[in-house]
């Protein structure tokens, strides 16, 4: 078990990429703290974990909020005494074209994804920086790599989470603890799910794989930035994509 006896906490873990890597890094021996803005998602996710035979806890956070971020921070602390691994996981869409994006469907993209990303960042690294060792994983995108029409600010989100990671990872990597960011390409998931079957299509077409990926091909990345066998690597962006964008 690659990841066994750490302590990992993963936001938007109540379904899609997030509950796939919370019951992943669950089987690789991981202690998951499941984070979610819905209580019960986060519950349903704890318990497959518990099923198991794992370790979890569910815990209802919004990650746009600091005192919820510092509480979850704080609750994985009280529950399994450390925190080894973050997934900065939690993200939302709202797309429109440019011309016609509202500014408040930039807003709320850019205060989940980006902000978001910020504060159970920062709150972590408080923690494993005295600890001398962690790893941050921040969820980005092909769209943060090469942007996507329809999607300003969630494009915008995606990039900036790159500037962050390879930042992080230039302050913290010093410090122990690693930093990475993965690049998923489509994915089918509740997110993706809404999308027009035409454009998935033309993604799956696009992709020299010749299919989407599964919640579980971003999970197994995941598992293999945080656990040793990635040891040396920090600031990196892994693509998840079948090669989509070849
Ligand atoms: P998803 O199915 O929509 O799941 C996201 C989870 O995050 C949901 O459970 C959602 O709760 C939760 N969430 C939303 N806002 C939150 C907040 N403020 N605080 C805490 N949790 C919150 O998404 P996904 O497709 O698994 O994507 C996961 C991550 O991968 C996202 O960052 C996404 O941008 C990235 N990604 C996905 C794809 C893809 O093709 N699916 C591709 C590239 C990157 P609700 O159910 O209440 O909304």
């Amino acid at each position: 078990m690659r990841l066994k006896d750490k302590v990992a906490l993963i936001t938007g873990a109540g379904r899609g990429i997030g509950e796939a890597t919370a019951l992943k890094f669950a089987k690789e021996g991981a202690k998951v703290v499941v984070c979610d803005i819905q209580l019960e998602s986060a519950e349903q996710t704890a318990q497959k974990i518990k099923e198991l035979g794992g370790e979890a806890v569910a815990v209802k956070v919004d990650v746009t909020k600091r005192d919820e971020v510092d509480g979850l921070i704080q609750k994985a602390i009280d529950e399994f005494g450390r925190l080894d691994i973050l997934v900065n996981n939690a993200g939302i869409t709202a797309d429109a074209k440019f011309l016609k994006m509202a500014e408040e469907d930039f807003d709320k993209v850019v205060a989940v994804n980006l902000k978001g990303v910020y504060l159970c960042g920062q709150a972590a690294a408080k923690v494993m920086v005295k600890q001398g060792s962690g790893v941050i994983l921040n969820a980005s995108s092909v769209v943060g790599l090469y942007g996507n029409f329809g999607q300003t600010n969630y494009a915008a989100t995606k990039f900036g989470v790159i500037g962050m990671t390879k930042t992080w990872a230039k302050e913290l990597s010093p410090k122990g603890v690693r930093v990475n960011a993965v690049a998923p390409g489509f994915i089918l998931t509740p997110m993706t799910e809404k999308m027009p079957e035409k454009v998935l299509n033309m993604m799956k077409d696009k992709a020299p794989i010749k299919r989407l990926g599964t919640p579980e091909d971003v999970a197994n990345a995941y598992a293999f930035l945080a656990s040793d066998e990635a040891s040396f690597i920090t600031g990196a962006v892994l693509s998840v994509d079948g090669g989509v964008v070849l």
